[in-house]
């Protein structure tokens, strides 16, 4: 296909999610055993953690430090729970054996941001999230910022230069997670993409992306990147392979954030899987060229457009529209 295609979006969502690394380790990364369900409690009690989740063997662990919180015990349970179950769609499973996720209390109704690492030492992942004393339940259900976070425990913590590719990775594979949850509609997912990817183009081209620290490129031009590998795959496979066989392979043959992977070394793993060299060129054409994009042409093959009072509405005789439905596909059993 001709990836001299796409970008651009005018989304007011705050991306203000990084990933840092964590320069304290010297081990191998490989996981850590497994907790059984009773020593995972007892980590849970003894470190006051108010919420502890056990998916398949992963424990995900989750203290709110401090008290006067308008939202339950069970409002914050329920929102990670819906999070990892986010995660477990797209991918099939959680990624890493153990994670704490720590709030932050700041004002109002909003979850703010949120950060994530892995530490090695501890071999655990870990998440920080900045969320306001007076949220609501609905707020929290509503919100990305924890699954987009838990989406950057799925890939390597990759050199600065290639940052734009994990928050590629993060910012596309989200809503897609919590459309197959369902926690927001497969509209809500398109109408995201329409928005938010003209943020990563500027005039119809998208500058080299290594090292790129522009904000627009960083997320949006990453998540163009994953679009376009989504769609050649599909194309090149007809519609049987998709990125998330690539994705969860790359996790769960050991290219979490407790890797020392390389962005190209995960993404060689993703190709061989796929049986197709997509994913690694793809990223090199990213990285060190120019590339042209029309992202009016990219939304008209996939059927998406929107009437003059942004209304979405689909073509189902658009070139890629079945590529289109299979992007969003059904939850992985
Ligand atoms: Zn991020």
């Amino acid at each position: 296909m001709n990836l001299a295609l796409f970008i651009g979006m005018t989304s007011v969502m705050l991306f203000v999610t990084v990933v840092l690394p964590l320069q304290t380790g010297k081990g191998s990364g490989t996981r850590a055993l497994a907790l059984s369900e009773k020593e995972a409690e007892s980590v849970a009690d003894q470190e006051g953690f108010i919420s502890h989740i056990n998916s398949e063997g992963c424990h995900i662990y989750l203290a709110t430090g401090e008290s006067g919180w308008q939202a339950s015990k069970q409002d914050f349970h329920d929102w990670v729970k819906a999070s990892v179950q986010s995660i477990e769609a797209y991918y099939g499973s959680f990624p890493v054996p153990e994670t704490r996720i720590r709030l932050y209390q700041t004002n109002g109704d909003t979850v703010e941001f949120g950060e994530s690492t892995y530490d090695d030492d501890l071999a655990q992942g870990e998440i920080e999230v900045y969320v306001g004393r007076d949220t609501t339940r609905e707020t929290l259900m509503s919100s990305w910022t924890l699954t987009h976070e838990m989406v950057h425990l799925t890939f390597p913590i990759v050199h600065k230069e290639d940052r734009w590719l994990a928050e590629g990775i993060a910012t596309y594979v989200e809503p897609i997670a919590r459309m197959r949850k369902g926690l927001v509609s497969r509209d809500a997912v398109w109408q995201e993409l329409l928005e938010g990817l003209p943020q990563g183009v500027d005039n119809g081209r998208l500058g080299r992306m290594r090292g790129t620290k522009e904000w627009g490129s960083l997320y949006w031009g990453g998540a163009l990147y994953c679009l376009l590998a989504d769609l050649e795959i599909r194309q090149k496979t007809n519609n049987q392979m998709g990125l998330e066989d690539a994705l969860s392979e790359i996790a769960s043959s050991g290219g979490t954030a407790a890797s020392f992977w390389s962005a190209e070394e995960a993404l060689a793993r993703g190709d061989k899987h796929l049986g197709q060299n997509i994913l690694v060129p793809l990223f090199r054409q990213f990285q060190d060229e120019t590339l042209s994009v029309d992202l009016e042409q990219l939304f008209n093959q996939l059927g998406v457009e929107e009437t003059p009072s942004k209304q979405l509405t689909f073509n189902d005789r658009a070139p890629l529209a079945r590529t289109r439905e299979a992007i969003l596909g059904r939850p992985r059993s």
